[in-house]
């Protein structure tokens, strides 16, 4: 009987439109495995949330390898040597995978050598394959969107395979719940009402042409379901962003929604280009950047992270995200903002924050995002535009997303939902602001002139 292949699963852990999977299954026996390697990533190891999600949708896919025949082998190590030992063990010719761009993968790829077969299938075209005319990754995301659009259409997805031949006999698996991925004590997820897995993201894939119709101005607004809901199943791999374009099909609304769906090819072509750039500035000048540190941004950064700086719509989407595991985007937009420039802390404290307590948390969105809103990054935002989170708590209608989340304040009425305190409506148990508005922007635009001009 020919060699058995090995199918190495990271953030793709699905079935349908996984061409390393079809590729292997078209060779031979196919020895599905994932490794948990919490050496190799360094600081960048699974953070909390993710591993609750990650425990959930592994049980999900050995369910539906099981389904048609196979099965998930769990190991845990740095993933080089634990490969190398598993083709050892197994007689396995090669190891089947899916491009991925965080940089802690380099390594493994380069030991496994020309064993390792990489196919597309996370992205929506190569990222390789959408370059400047000089040859480098796109560093603004406008130029990026016109070069990519000459690639477009993606690829139509493939269907999931019926069968997977077993091999003659399985290797060793380690059991999930040694891993101990979920919370114990105390079990911080009792609010993470998510449907994990392939199953459950083709599902919310059917509600999508519906989302779209109004997505261009109801995704902004906090408190309506305007948005997709798509990125942890995205992350993870649950679905392939050539799914999600495949099912906005023939939509007239959707090229604003396809856009954003575009944003992860692009994230991924910056830290394929700048490996660290989840630790460095983008911009040099950055670097002397005076932030706060000491006892009293401490004391900020916590009162920040726990939802309780004064200002609701920073305290609405903290907590969110806390319970849920998950924060809006507009949300997401305003509390790094304010992290950043109100309480002048670095960006790379909140970056890591998210992290760990994002379900969705990803090297390449994550680290992207953070440096555009601080203004560090290679592309075009800078630290001058200061958002005014009451301005735009207001502007997006967030009154109710903050009685849903602050319920300090749920019997605080529009308009002083936004500014309770201005209004004489601020609760004996909710903090006063942390600073005032008109301060935190003067303290921020002098510390940014104390660097050197760009
Ligand atoms: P939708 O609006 O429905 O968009 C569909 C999909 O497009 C998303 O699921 C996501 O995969 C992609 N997408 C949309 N906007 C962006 C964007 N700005 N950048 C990259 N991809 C995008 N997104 C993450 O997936 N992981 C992160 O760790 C992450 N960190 C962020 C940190 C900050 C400071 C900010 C401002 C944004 C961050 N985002 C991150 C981007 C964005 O907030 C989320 O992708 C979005 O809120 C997910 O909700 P959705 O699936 O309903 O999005």
């Amino acid at each position: 009987m020919p060699a058995p292949v090995l199918l190495w699963f990271r953030q793709d852990l699905r079935l349908h439109d996984h061409p390393a999977l079809i590729a292997a299954a078209e060779r031979n026996a196919v020895i599905p495995v994932y490794v948990l390697d919490d050496e190799t990533p360094g600081e960048w190891r699974i953070g909390g949330a993710q591993r609750w999600w990650l425990h959930h949708s592994l049980d999900r896919l050995d369910d539906s390898l099981r389904a048609i025949g196979s099965r998930l082998i769990l190991r845990r190590g740095p993933v080089a040597e634990v490969l190398a030992k598993l083709l050892d063990e197994t007689g396995a010719s090669e190891v089947h995978a899916i491009h991925h761009y965080e940089p802690w993968w380099r390594a493994a790829e380069a030991a496994l050598g020309d064993r390792l077969v990489l196919h597309d299938g996370n992205h929506l075209v190569r990222v390789e394959g959408v370059r400047t005319g000089a040859g480098t990754q796109f560093k603004v995301f406008g130029s990026f969107w016109k070069a990519l659009a000459t690639h477009l259409p993606p690829p139509e997805p493939l269907p999931a395979p019926e069968r997977l031949a077993a091999p003659e006999a399985w290797p060793e698996s380690d059991r999930l719940e040694d891993w101990a991925l979920l919370p114990t004590r105390p079990n911080w997820a009792t609010g993470f009402d998510w449907e994990v897995g392939e199953k459950a993201a083709l599902r919310q894939l059917d509600a999508i042409p519906a989302k779209i119709a109004d997505y261009e101005t109801e995704r902004n607004l906090p408190a309506r379901d305007g948005s997709t809901r798509l990125s942890p199943h995205l992350h993870f791999g649950e679905l392939s962003p050539r799914q999600v374009w495949a099912a906005t099909a023939g939509e007239p609304a959707a090229e604003k929604f396809r856009k954003e769906l575009a944003w992860r090819d692009f994230t991924s072509g910056v830290i394929l280009e700048l490996p660290e750039y989840g630790t460095r500035n983008g911009h040099a000048r950055f670097d002397p950047f005076p932030w706060r540190t000491g006892k009293a941004a401490d004391a900020d950064l916590q009162a920040w992270q726990r939802g309780r700086t004064g200002y609701p719509i920073v305290d609405a989407g903290m907590r969110q995200l806390w319970t849920t595991g998950w924060m809006h985007n507009r949300v997401r937009m305003i509390i790094a903002s304010f992290l950043v420039k109100h309480l002048l802390v670095d960006w790379r404290m909140g970056e890591r924050w998210f992290w760990d307590t994002l379900v969705d948390a990803d090297y390449g969105n994550n680290t992207v995002n953070w440096q555009w809103v601080a203004g560090s990054g290679i592309n075009a935002n800078v630290f001058t535009r200061i958002m005014a989170p009451l301005v735009q708590s207001e502007k997006f209608d967030a009154g109710d997303y903050i009685r849903r989340w602050v319920p300090e304040l749920a019997g605080v009425p529009d308009p002083a939902i936004h500014d309770p305190e201005a209004h004489g409506r601020r609760p004996r148990n909710y903090p006063a602001k942390i600073i005032g508005h008109r301060e935190a922007r003067e303290r921020a635009l002098a510390a940014y002139r104390t660097m050197p001009r760009g």
